[in-house]
């Protein structure tokens, strides 16, 4: 339960915006954290106006001496207030309230006064980025040691790198991360935990050692977590796979003692006195789902001899610590600055990631401070998420900047151009929305061909776009993946109550990558990696808490069979349901007999054909538009049954009833690639 306050829409002066703006802004925030999460938001209004212990969890924007007193500083935007139940470490009441002396720092460092803004106003901090920040403090997470995340400690202002700073509207993998480790992690990931320890395993705890973990493919940083006093730390919610794992001191640009926030596991001042030790990689290691990896790791103790403390663009000639944006086919020039970066070697600036490459290392003068220029080229298939860069000496020291660069679309993309009008990207794209993978090379190639094969003829790309997009959704993979688990929810549960499609895609997409991960459909024994996983993922779905509450063992089998035809809508015939009866009856409560009558049911092809264009229509919103078809800046069903009626209308001929071609040109879809 959260409250807006009314002062959202009758902001202040010191909010440059509408009261509507304001209220879209939180209502996108929140949306933004259930959307990584399960966490459901019962949103209300209330006269209410100030952040105190009251019993509501408000957010509040109102001028009032109480809100006021929540800061002790102009250069903090914005304050949450948790209380927490001391016998159960669990939330009882979360407030934020937005700083109405809010300042920032100008170019000579001198503090001066500043302002909120929606639209990207210059000097101004964006209101929506402060939200998602405060709301995760809310939800009861602490600050990050990564600098594109945006848990990290500090929020940067409107025009840094010329720039509107809207990439911490956004979450990072490591903000999703970590709030699917306090609300349960999803089925299907793994954890790395241990302890750093200062020079051997046995050595004393570094407290605040920052470790993080890089995903080997990508190179992007996926999560990372703080050691605690005990030098303990932890790090969840990782999707099976590589990972380079590297740990390091929170010195700059993110500093130790900024990570406490709200009274958690880091006590400020003993973090930023903890002794100095090396950046250190600890190697390449393997997370598979539903388990931990245990690696300790010592790390030599001593002054760095490399300390990057600024990032910035050559093109901006700012520096400043909050992350770089980078857009994928763009190459520009990033700078680093900070004590001794004098020693890093010609070739000892890197970035771990085979889509990017680094070229032209050069020491520059006149910043007062030590710089390193670098150039690099991203491929513009660059996959979005966070990338470290990587500094070495010409004695072999690193360091590393976690995260520095961030592709968080469409920020940097210039003026008058949209990425998703290259046809690359454009395919890209759709492996990530609809598959929820990274393209495989063949498949690629050869979408890409499709529309390239047109050359100049403008429509015939337009025509070949539109056929190539819904390929996606009639694709073998997607039909098996993302479209069964919309079935499989159809027949446990039936519609959501007072909605008319049976799943969210808060649930949708965790389910379909769960269904589908190692597959890609025509490569090596995909066929039984699939049926594999299928299996799994419909043994784990029937014994969820939901799916056991409205099932309880001791359902009988005619009952449990029946509530599932009833649920998918009446598809199955007299035999199929006697069969499934006789199948189930053995043993109505054993799972994988359950999970198997789930399933057959869910691939029943009547039910199949009947959901189909309801399923159509909804990947429209959950693919193009990455929201609920009742999300901001909707608010019902309404264009979700229009599309559908039109479809229904053309018989299914989505190219007929023009709903792909609508909305891969709306101005929403668009947006999201560029300004
Ligand atoms: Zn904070």
């Amino acid at each position: 339960n959260v409250a807006l306050s009314t002062s959202l829409s009758n902001p202040p002066p010191f909010i440059h915006a509408t009261g509507a703006q304001v209220v879209l802004a939180a209502r996108r925030a929140l949306a933004r954290w259930s959307l990584a999460s399960n966490i459901q938001f019962n949103v209300t209004t209330s006269a209410n106006q100030d952040a105190v212990a009251d019993g509501v969890s408000l957010i509040t924007v109102a001028d009032t001496g109480n809100n006021r007193a929540l800061f002790s500083t102009g250069l903090r935007p914005g304050r949450a207030r948790v209380t927490f139940d001391p016998s159960t470490g669990s939330i009882t009441e979360a407030d934020m309230a937005i700083n109405p002396n809010v300042t920032r720092l100008d170019q000579f460092g001198n503090e001066v006064g500043s302002f909120f803004s929606t639209d990207g106003t210059n000097d101004s901090y964006d209101l929506e980025s402060t939200f998602t920040h405060e709301i995760g403090h809310m939800l009861g997470l602490e600050h990050s040691g990564e600098v594109a995340a945006t848990m990290q400690p500090r929020q940067g202002v409107n025009g840094t790198y010329n720039l509107p700073n809207f990439t911490t509207r956004t979450l990072a993998s490591d903000d999703v991360a970590g709030i699917r480790a306090i609300y349960g992690p999803r089925n299907g990931s793994g954890s790395i935990a241990g302890r750093v320890t200062y020079n051997s395993p046995g050595g004393s705890a570094t407290f605040g050692a920052h470790v993080f973990a890089e995903d080997a493919a990508t190179g992007r940083v996926v999560a990372g977590n703080v050691a605690l006093a005990s030098g303990a730390y932890r790090i969840d919610a990782l999707p099976p796979g590589q990972y380079r794992v590297v740990v390091e001191q929170l010195d700059e640009p993110v500093r130790g003692d900024q990570i406490g926030s709200n009274g958690g596991g880091y006590p400020a001042s003993s973090l930023a006195s903890a002794a100095p030790f090396l950046t250190t990689e600890a190697g390449t290691f393997t997370v598979s789902a539903n388990n931990t990896l245990a690696l300790d790791v010592s790390v030599p103790g001593g002054n760095p001899a490399l300390n990057p403390t600024f990032i910035g663009t050559g093109s901006s000639g700012q520096l400043s610590k909050v992350a770089v944006p980078v857009v994928p086919g763009r190459a520009m020039t990033v700078l680093v600055g900070g004590d001794n970066l004098g020693v890093v070697a010609s070739g000892g600036v890197s970035i771990n990631s085979p889509f990017i490459t680094v070229s032209n290392v050069q020491q520059v003068a006149g910043f007062g401070i030590p710089i390193v220029s670098f150039d690099i080229t991203p491929s513009i298939l660059t996959p979005p998420g966070d990338y470290d860069i990587r500094l070495q000496s010409s004695a072999g020291q690193v360091a590393y900047v976690c995260a520095g660069l961030t592709v968080d679309l469409p920020v940097g993309v210039p003026a008058g151009t949209n990425l998703i009008d290259n046809s690359q990207f454009f395919v890209a794209q759709h492996y990530r929305d609809f598959l929820s993978r990274e393209p495989d090379t063949s498949g690629l190639n050869f979408w890409t061909g499709e529309i390239e094969g047109c050359g100049a003829d403008t429509t015939c790309r337009e025509v070949k776009r539109i056929n190539v997009s819904a390929a996606f959704f009639l694709s073998i993979e997607f039909q098996n993946t993302g479209y069964l688990v919309y079935r499989i929810y159809k027949a446990a549960f039936g519609d959501l109550p007072g909605k008319p499609v049976p799943v969210r895609m808060q649930q949708f997409f965790p389910d379909t990558q769960e269904i589908g991960r190692g597959v890609v459909v025509g490569q090596g024994n995909w066929q039984q990696q699939l049926e594999a996983n299928k299996q799994a993922f419909a043994l784990e779905f029937v014994q969820r808490p939901a799916f056991v509450a409205r099932y309880p063992s001791g359902t009988s089998a005619t009952d449990f069979v029946n509530a599932l035809d009833a649920n998918a809508g009446f598809v199955l015939s007299a035999d199929e349901k006697t069969a499934l009866i006789s199948e189930l009856a053995v043993n109505p409560s054993d799972a994988r007999l359950r999970a198997d009558v789930l399933r057959k049911v869910a691939e029943n092809q009547v039910l199949q054909q009947r959901e189909f264009n309801k399923a159509f229509v909804l990947m429209q919103f959950f693919g193009y538009l990455r929201r609920n078809p009742d999300d901001p800046p909707d608010s019902d069903f309404s264009g979700w049954q229009f599309w559908l009626a039109k479809l229904n209308q053309f018989g299914g001929d989505y190219i007929a009833a023009e709903m792909v071609k609508a909305f891969i040109n709306s101005n929403e879809y668009r947006q999201r690639f560029g300004p």
